[in-house]
């Protein structure tokens, strides 16, 4: 028969295809394997339409032979083959699936076929590895077998051929060596099965080969021969489906770096499978480390849903709460129902039972690392915490009780993380609060003036130092009974009966002093009072129960925020020489006062860390100041 053309984009795209669109060549053995996997695919689906032409599963095989002689690699399936004119069309136009289009055929009702092919290009990468190209193909639907012949750019050749099976032959003769490409590797058995292995795995049908292999002679067990086997090459089962005894532990971090396309191995690998109204397996990964884009908009949380062993969509959201969204992985269930689109159906109630069974799991193995492994914990905790910190504050604290003993903070005590858990179990007697410092960093809060009396008695100090932390807290509100306190508000309790007496008697004493700074620094702060909580430090800025000067402080940055303020109250140490000054001071002249409760102030404010709000007229006062003390 005449040689034929390929249409004339064809032979651009065909150039191109071969010379820059893959830049490994290797895969063309993954595009001929999922060509013959999809031809075995319609087989087996019309087998299951047509009376006429059923066929056991078994015989749907593909078969691979290297004939090292004739440096040709062949492979085989008995999938639906294909007629003249398919072979005209499918192999003799580049970008036309066949596949694509029998897909599009079927009836929508009955589109549950999982067909690899769509874009009519990966036949045509071989010619990357083959001058020639021999394709023999009779198809289901035919008498008449053909070849279909090709040396690439100028054409191909059709002629018809005795072939009695159904099924198509490929035939690549491989181009010859040169001092940098040897094509011959293609050839050699351990090369072939390692491409299946690493490309083909999964593939449903078995890919078989001839192997040479050595095994004891039946008359001598001391002495090996050499014998040729016929081996499938692929697992088929799924790496999930398998038993997981059987599975190394580099064989999931393949899986998951190669799937969830990450160059470091999974911390953590959670596999298990639930048997119960829905059953399903689950295999699940804990990142070694933060996504870079964890944090954007185009960071896509979601598992990968898997029905009967068929990719159903690959960014599942509803399956994960979101304080879990670091995890990646997959879920393949049998009991889902699909609707003609393949997005699930009855979505609400499978998709929120799955969701609560992987919740639960996932929770079930962070506690349980925690509790056995501290320190995978704390390298997970420093990865993903801040995400649980954010989830006890969603939602109105709904998952509160899910995530409370999973989060950590550091603490005065030895700098280490602690869970709220070893928090309270180590009170001390008679301590009924949970105490705990805001700041930008633990240093900063290790120099806060509230944190000496705290130190002094022993107190443990939780150190909040992410944005979130108070806001969580504040959804908890108590731990085990036990209630949260910050440094920075209200009574501590640190106080003797006794010690409360003489604070309260020197507060009387100098009610009108305090009440003169107060009236100095009306719109500023709701009060002015003897501190409990200083020991070294003149002066300290709380707040009120309530807004806290650090929530005042992350509320400021969010836009239609800014009203929102903590009431503020300067609190003056009455054991700290610069109380005695005051009240000098206020004898001689009470005027004078009002300079200094706003230069006291604004100390308080810049100690917090809190703008002050005119930053010239307190430099110019401290000049005063200083001038004044040396006239
Ligand atoms: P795709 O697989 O994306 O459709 P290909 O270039 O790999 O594109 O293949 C083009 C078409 O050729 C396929 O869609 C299919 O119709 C046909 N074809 C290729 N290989 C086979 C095969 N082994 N058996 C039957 N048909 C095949
Ligand atoms: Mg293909």
């Amino acid at each position: 028969m005449a040689k034929k053309q390929f249409k004339a984009e064809s032979k651009r795209l065909l150039d191109l295809m071969i010379n820059s669109i893959y830049t490994n060549r290797e895969i063309f053995l993954r595009e001929l394997i999922s060509n013959a996997s999809d031809a075995l695919d319609k087989r087996y689906y019309l087998s299951l339409t047509d009376d006429g032409k059923r066929i056991d599963k078994k015989n749907l095989k593909i078969d691979i032979s290297a004939d090292k002689a004739n440096r040709t690699l062949t492979i085989s399936d008995t999938g639906i083959g294909m007629t003249e004119k398919e072979l005209e069309s499918n192999l003799g136009t580049i970008a036309k699936s066949g596949s694509l289009e029998f897909k599009k055929e079927l009836d929508d009702a009955t589109k549950n076929i999982d067909i690899i092919g769509q874009f009519g290009v990966g036949f045509y990468s071989a010619f990357m590895v083959a001058k020639k190209i021999t394709v023999e193909t009779k198809s289901i639907h035919g008498d008449v077998a053909y070849s279909w012949v090709s040396e690439g750019e100028d054409g191909y050749t059709i002629n018809t051929i005795d072939r009695d099976q159904v099924g198509t032959t490929i035939t690549l003769e491989l181009k010859d060596d040169t001092a940098e490409d040897n094509y011959s590797d293609f050839l050699e058995s351990y090369q072939i099965q390692q491409l299946v292995t690493k490309y083909s795995d999964y593939v449903r049908y078995p890919i078989e080969m001839m192997v040479e292999t050595q095994k004891p002679k039946s008359d001598n067990p001391e002495e090996f021969e050499t014998v040729v086997e016929n081996k499938t090459l692929n697992s088929m089962v799924p790496l999930w489906k398998k038993n997981r005894k059987k599975i190394k532990p580099e064989e999931y971090n393949e899986f998951y770096k190669s799937k969830f396309m990450d160059w470091e191995d999974p911390q953590k690998v959670i596999h298990y499978n639930v048997e119960g109204n829905i059953s399903y397996n689950a295999l699940l990964f804990i990142p070694g480390k933060t996504p870079y884009n964890f944090y954007n908009a185009d960071y896509e949380p979601g598992l990968q849903l898997y029905c009967k062993g068929v990719f159903i969509m690959d960014k599942a959201k509803d399956l994960l709460p979101d304080y879990f969204r670091f995890v990646k992985g997959l879920i393949d269930s049998d009991d889902l129902n699909l609707n003609i689109s393949r997005e699930i159906l009855q979505q609400d109630r499978q998709m929120k039972v799955l969701a609560q069974s992987i919740e639960k799991k996932i929770k079930n193995n962070l506690e349980e690392m925690l509790k056995g492994e501290r320190e995978e914990y704390e390298k997970f905790f420093t990865n993903f915490g801040l995400t649980l910190k954010y989830g006890i504050y969603q939602d109105y604290g709904m998952h509160k009780d899910t995530l409370q003993n999973l989060i950590l903070f550091k603490s005065s005590k030895e700098d280490k993380y602690v869970t709220l858990e070893e928090y309270v179990e180590r009170m001390q007697e008679g301590q009924d609060l949970i105490y705990y410092a805001c700041g930008e960093t633990i240093d900063a809060i290790k120099k806060l003036p509230q944190m000496e009396r705290l130190q002094e008695k022993n107190l443990e100090v939780l150190y909040f130092i992410d944005d979130v932390d108070e806001f969580a807290i504040n959804i908890l509100n108590t731990y085990k009974d036990k209630k949260f306190k910050s440094v920075n508000q209200g009574d501590l309790g640190l106080d003797s009966e006794e010690e409360k007496k003489e604070k309260e008697e020197k507060a009387k004493e100098n009610q009108s002093l305090l009440s003169s700074m107060k009236d100095a620094l009306t719109d500023k702060v709701k009060e002015v009072r003897i501190s409990s909580r200083l020991k070294s430090h003149p002066v300290c800025l709380v707040s009120d129960e309530g807004i806290s000067l650090e929530m005042e402080k992350v509320l400021s940055q969010a836009p239609n925020s800014q009203g929102i303020k903590a009431n503020k109250i300067l609190e003056i140490n009455p054991d700290h020489e610069i109380f005695k000054t005051l009240q000098k001071a206020y004898e001689k002249n009470p005027d004078q006062v009002k300079d200094y409760a706003d230069v006291l102030y604004n100390q308080a404010l810049l100690i917090e860390g809190l703008p002050i709000e005119d930053p010239i007229a307190y430099a110019n006062k401290i000049c005063d100041l200083m001038i004044h003390a040396n006239k």
